[in-house]
């Protein structure tokens, strides 16, 4: 059966391509168009979006995404060996895909767009992260975006929507839960993939809010949740006795107790904790 875009199958682009899997460039592709335009829907309506890719490789997210009628699409690929296959697609759709060949680290992708924006991605695992931060954390809010809708191993995926008390709350649980609700949209087993990866693999889904949850000062905030779980295990007034002198006070103005640990904390207390040593 021919796929909706009259484009050929996934496995006949890798062949025809030569595109055989890098591991370097966390090279995973998803090959079920059924999938990938599943993902895409998992974006919400992409009718009268933009839409930032990274790492389409072959296309198949690609494909999802323009054929749910995404507005235009920027695909920011590192692997020039990807870019026959991603003209093809071009070609289909006129003007509706910009591919950029480059490091997704170099690339100013919200210069290039027009809101609403949102990011769709099947993320390279050794970038992801740093990607994730850069988008949780620009000079203003909102941000670029409107939602985020990635794919990561499941084991950052579970950090990043992890609630206190849990072992995988920490700093990106915090950073991403502060201005955006964050949620798991879809779990998916190595087989999914081609090559299969070691791990599960999962879709998290991130709507920015129009502003904070709890106010405070992004920079400082951040300082107090860095030296929080720097040293998870240990009590917050020895975590962060070196940032104020007389933190045991501040962290009681905060409603907290200086013998909690850092993972106890919810994310208003961080707030309310790091609003005192604005003062
Ligand atoms: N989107 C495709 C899919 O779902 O089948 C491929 C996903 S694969 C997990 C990650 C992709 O990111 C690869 O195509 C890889 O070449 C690309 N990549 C890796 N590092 C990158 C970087 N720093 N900037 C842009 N693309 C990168």
């Amino acid at each position: 059966m021919s796929a909706i875009d009259g484009l050929p199958p996934l496995r006949q682009v890798i062949a025809t391509h030569g595109l055989s899997a890098k591991k370097a460039l966390g090279q995973n592709f998803l090959l079920d168009l059924n999938l990938t335009a599943k993902i895409a829907r998992m974006a919400g309506d992409l009718a009268g979006a933009d839409v930032l890719e990274i790492g389409p490789g072959p296309g198949g997210l690609t494909r999802g995404l323009l054929a749910e009628g995404a507005r235009h699409v920027l695909a920011v690929e590192k692997d020039a060996r990807c870019m026959a296959p991603l003209a093809e697609i071009a070609a289909v759709y006129p003007g509706r895909l910009e591919v950029v060949n480059a490091d997704a680290l170099d690339v100013d992708a919200a210069a290039r767009l027009t809101p609403p924006i949102k990011v769709v991605a099947n993320l390279p695992y050794n970038v992801g992260t740093e990607l994730l931060v850069r988008w949780l954390t620009p000079e203003v809010w909102p941000p670029f975006w409107d939602s985020l809708t990635l794919m990561f191993q499941r084991e950052v995926a579970e950090r990043i929507i992890a609630t206190p008390g849990s072992k995988a709350y920490g700093r990106l649980a915090i950073l991403a839960q502060w201005r955006c609700d964050a949620r798991i949209a879809m779990r998916l087993p190595p087989e999914a993939f081609t090559p299969a990866p070691k791990v599960d693999s999962a879709v998290v889904h991130l709507k920015a809010l129009p502003g904070p949850r709890f106010e405070a000062d992004p920079k400082l905030l951040e300082r107090v949740v860095a030296a929080a779980f720097n040293q998870r295990r240990k009590m917050l007034r020895a975590s962060l006795k070196g940032l104020a002198p007389d933190i045991e006070d501040r962290l009681r103005m905060a409603g907290l107790s200086p013998t909690d640990r850092a993972e106890q904390i919810s994310i208003e207390g961080f707030c309310a904790l790091a609003r005192t040593l604005a003062d």
